[in-house]
């Protein structure tokens, strides 16, 4: 079993997660991101949260 992390969208700790750039998400928000009917705002979120994962990474 996997040990839990802190999901890096939602803060949640949460045992279901893929790592994303050395980050955790959880299964919740990957099925948020993936889901076509998630809100415009939500996925603005998403999109920068994912956005300064990126750049903690190049930099
Ligand atoms: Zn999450």
């Amino acid at each position: 079993m996997k040990e839990k992390q802190i999901c890096y969208i939602c803060n949640r700790e949460c045992e279901n997660w893929i790592e994303i750039l050395g980050s955790y998400v959880c299964r919740d928000c990957e099925q948020e991101m993936i889901n076509e009917d998630a809100s415009e705002l939500k996925m603005e979120y998403y999109r920068s949260r994912l956005k300064s994962l990126w750049r903690n990474n190049i930099s």
